[in-house]
């Protein structure tokens, strides 16, 4: 059994289906197929709720009708407008999502999980379509709710629970395969302990697709997108960009982790632990190759790839001691554990240590703690770059060629050496695309690599 996950751009309407369905056809074992909302209709969807909120519904009902009208659209090109049941349901979903807008339009307030209920309409209207275009091509299949099997637990972060995930799966999955070979559910979509609707985050279908791979310790996790596998370096920064054909299971995850779009940033974990090959493919270039995860590392030692985010923001933290006395930096990271700051980089020297943090939204708090206890400076509009390779530290010429691109740009922080996947870097947002169009040119552009 293999998990082929799509995202929204590859059902994004009647095409699209289509063409996911001639993939489907290459294929002889069973299927679990985990859909995206079509793309768009997740952001649309919280839009919807913003206006609602504040109290101007026409503008929410505007937009709900519209998305009603792209998916109808969607219903009659696959020729699909006289399964009745369809229409039935489609049209309860948008009356459902009706009553939760005029909801939060009285209460001019809305909630997470308002939000998390409005949200997971997109990914039940496009597995309900979908499904019913694959009965009619004569498929065996069934339209199964994730929310069934795809459970969180209440911490802050919606973390799934591996362990009822697999009982739930095990349980409730497995036995639709005697009669079907494929399985259509929804990525993304969630609930807790308590049957409360929970999402996995933004972009988290490709984690959904993980997770049921680990449930049920599928052959292969495919996650078909729209660019043909995991890039040197984000094509839109990087014309010059290729596929990576292989990575390690470690690479793929550092590199998601640090913005690399392709696979949500947890995706990696649950299929690294049941050592699942993870293939990223191409739904528009379904021939090429695409980029195939694993545990084994060639030992090619080499950068892989390189992953940016901007706008993070640097802290230093200065002990007003001399030195460090010992428990200052337990201390110091209890209060970023408190207002829940995760943390990403961290360099030390004698009496200072700078950390980079992704989300500011309660840095405030914590820097009044963190003022108690040392001399804090934070530096605003800066970006990491991560260059991302098994055992780069051992690649030859490799801090020779970084240091020759990145001659002449500003370097705040290097960190280097904790991992030997990693080696990243902090500069300014004006001088990220510079810095990454020359490293490219460097580490993949060159005749000797
Ligand atoms: N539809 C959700 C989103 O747009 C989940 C996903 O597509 O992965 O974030
Ligand atoms: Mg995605």
């Amino acid at each position: 059994m293999r998990v082929l996950k799509f995202g929204g751009t590859s059902v994004k309407d009647a095409e699209a289906m289509q063409r996911v369905e001639n993939i489907l056809e290459q294929f002889t074992g069973k299927l679990i197929v985990v859909l995206s909302a079509t793309s768009g209709t997740t952001n649309i969807l919280l839009e919807m709720l913003t206006f609602a909120s504040k109290g101007i519904l026409e503008e929410a009902q505007k937009l709900k009708n519209e998305s009603k009208k792209r998916h109808f659209e969607i219903i009659e090109k696959l020729g699909l407008m006289s399964s009745n049941s369809l229409i039935e349901e489609i049209e309860g979903v948008f009356q459902n999502l009706e009553s939760l807008l005029k909801g939060v339009y009285y209460l001019r307030e809305t909630t997470e999980r308002a939000s998390d209920v409005a949200i997971s309409f997109g990914e039940i209207i496009s597995t309900k379509i979908f499904t019913e275009y694959l009965k009619a091509k004569n498929k065996k299949c069934v339209w199964f709710d994730a929310r069934e099997v795809i459970i969180t637990s209440k911490d802050s972060q919606n973390s799934p629970s591996l362990v009822r995930i697999k009982n739930a799966s095990q349980l409730k999955i497995s036995p639709l395969f005697h009669e079907n070979d494929l399985i259509i559910t929804q990525g993304f979509i969630a609930k807790d302990e308590n049957e409360i609707p929970t999402t996995l985050g933004r972009g988290g279908s490709d984690l959904t697709a993980s997770l049921l791979g680990n449930a049920l310790e599928a052959e292969a996790i495919e996650i078909w997108t729209d660019v043909s596998g995991v890039m040197t370096v984000d094509p839109r920064t990087v014309e010059t960009a290729f596929a990576q054909k292989e990575l390690s299971f470690k690479e793929a995850a550092e590199l998601a982790y640090f913005g690399a779009r392709v696979l949500h940033p947890r995706t990696i974990q649950p299929a690294m632990d049941k050592n699942i090959p993870v293939w990223v493919k191409n739904t528009l270039l379904p021939n090429d190759f695409g980029t195939l995860i694993t545990n084994e590392s060639k030992n090619i030692k080499t950068v892989k790839a390189i992953a940016f985010r901007k706008n993070i923001t640097v802290i230093t933290v200065q002990s007003t001691g001399m030195f460090m006395a010992h428990g200052f930096l337990e201390k110091l990271f209890q209060i970023f554990s408190k207002y829940e700051i995760a943390i990403d980089l961290i360099s030390t020297s004698e009496i200072t240590v700078s950390l980079t943090i992704d989300d500011t939204k309660n840095l405030e708090k914590a820097k009044i703690e963190l003022e108690e206890l040392a001399k804090v400076r934070v530096m605003e509009n800066l970006s990491i770059i991560a260059l991302v390779g098994e055992e780069i530290k051992n690649s030859e010429g490799f801090l020779k060629k970084v240091f020759t691109a990145l001659d002449k740009i500003p370097i705040e922080m290097i960190s280097f050496g904790a991992s030997n996947v990693n080696l990243s870097l902090v500069l300014p947002n004006v001088n990220l695309n510079e810095a990454v169009r020359k490293l490219h040119k460097e580490l993949f552009e060159k005749e000797d690599l």
